[in-house]
């Protein structure tokens, strides 16, 4: 086994457990911002996404797949929810695995542990939108969420921009210390603030399970950029649509961005047009210019997108296969 490629006739195996020593935000920030790139650029394509309730353990399950034809990356994440896991088997209930296979043979290469993965994958996603897009002289970080997400988040955030000041709000106000506790661990102040206390932040990321908005328009000051995580399902929605028409609205994946994202209710709803939304990538590629002025306010939208997971997975696997930590079984 070398230079961290399978031979055609072996499974590399990493399992959920080795993934936090193998995977650093780095990397998958990297990975990330790479896969974004290639999308944009038509060198990589998200299949479409199958989810079905299973009518057994009011399971959720679906696949997300793709290609990227300029990493050579090619496979599936399969997985979802299992609602009842934490209290029948002291499971976390989001449960899910990536598969890679060889895109010249079609053979299975890799199997991969996918849920820190998605965790990691996702607060990759906002910080690769504030490299491209905040104001360079952004210092304070607006929190909307302190669920699982919002710590990982957190933490990406904070590695990848200089801030001085994190502040946040959550419609439970019992798991902001969860949050505070995370900036305090990198080293910066926590202010719990009211909603419209986040037209103090730069920075905003919003990352929670709503179905309603909670962050609105004159919540938001001008110059701010938003990176809204928590919406990737039909009927969820974070901020009000008249924010992303007073936005520059960018995304990882329009196609789901307008049916999913954040800005499916804007769409719907008239206030921007589909042809509005711009992929991070263009901005990333150089062919779109991104933030304007100093006053604009921008907004993406992150989805999350098969191929992050794929691209993410396929860097664990090569460092597993070069440090010799992947189970290597034939095939
Ligand atoms: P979680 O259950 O740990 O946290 C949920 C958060 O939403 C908490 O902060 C909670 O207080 C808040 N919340 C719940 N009900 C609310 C309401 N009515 N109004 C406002 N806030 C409310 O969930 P999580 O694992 O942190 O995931 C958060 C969201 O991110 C979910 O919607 C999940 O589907 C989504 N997600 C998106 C991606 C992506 O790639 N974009 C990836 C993973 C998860």
């Amino acid at each position: 086994m070398d230079g961290g490629k399978t031979p055609a006739h072996e499974l590399a195996i990493v399992p959920e457990g080795m993934i936090a020593d193998l995977l650093t935000r780095q990397a998958s920030f990297d990975a990330v911002e790479k896969v974004f790139a290639a999308m944009a650029s038509g060198d990589a394509v998200n299949f479409p996404v199958v989810r079905e309730a299973l009518g057994h353990e009011d399971a959720l399950y679906g696949f997300k797949g793709g290609f990227d034809a300029a990493g050579g990356v090619l496979g599936l994440k399969a997985g979802g929810y299992w609602p009842h896991n934490l209290e029948r088997r002291g499971l976390i209930n989001h449960q899910s695995t990536v598969f890679l296979f060889d895109p010249d043979s079609g053979r299975v290469k890799a199997m991969v542990g996918g849920n820190l993965l998605t965790a990691l994958r996702t607060a990759a996603a906002s910080s690769v939108s504030i490299k491209h897009l905040a104001r360079k002289d952004a210092k304070v970080l607006g929190m909307v969420g302190a669920g699982h997400q919002a710590k990982f988040q957190l933490r990406a955030a904070l590695e990848t921009h200089a801030f001085d000041e994190v502040i946040g709000w959550n419609y439970h106000p019992e798991m902001l210390p969860g949050l505070a506790a995370v900036a305090e661990e990198m080293g910066l102040p926590f202010r719990a603030v009211d909603l419209p206390g986040l037209r103090a932040a730069d920075v905003i990321i919003t990352i929670t399970s709503s179905f309603a908005p909670s962050l609105l328009a004159d919540h938001v000051s001008p110059g701010t950029h938003l990176a809204c995580m928590g919406t990737d399902t039909k009927g969820k929605q974070e901020v009000e649509a008249a924010l992303l028409a007073r936005a520059s609205v960018f995304c990882d994946e329009v196609a789901q961005s307008v049916t999913i994202g954040e800005a499916q209710h804007a769409v719907a709803s008239g206030l921007i047009d589909a042809d509005s939304v711009t992929p991070i990538g263009a901005v990333i590629n150089g062919t779109h210019k991104g933030r304007q002025s100093a006053d604009e306010i921008t907004l993406f939208d992150g989805t999350g997108v098969g191929l992050q997971d794929l691209a993410v997975a396929d860097a664990i696997v090569t460092t597993a296969l070069a440090r010799g930590m992947a189970t290597v079984v034939p095939i």
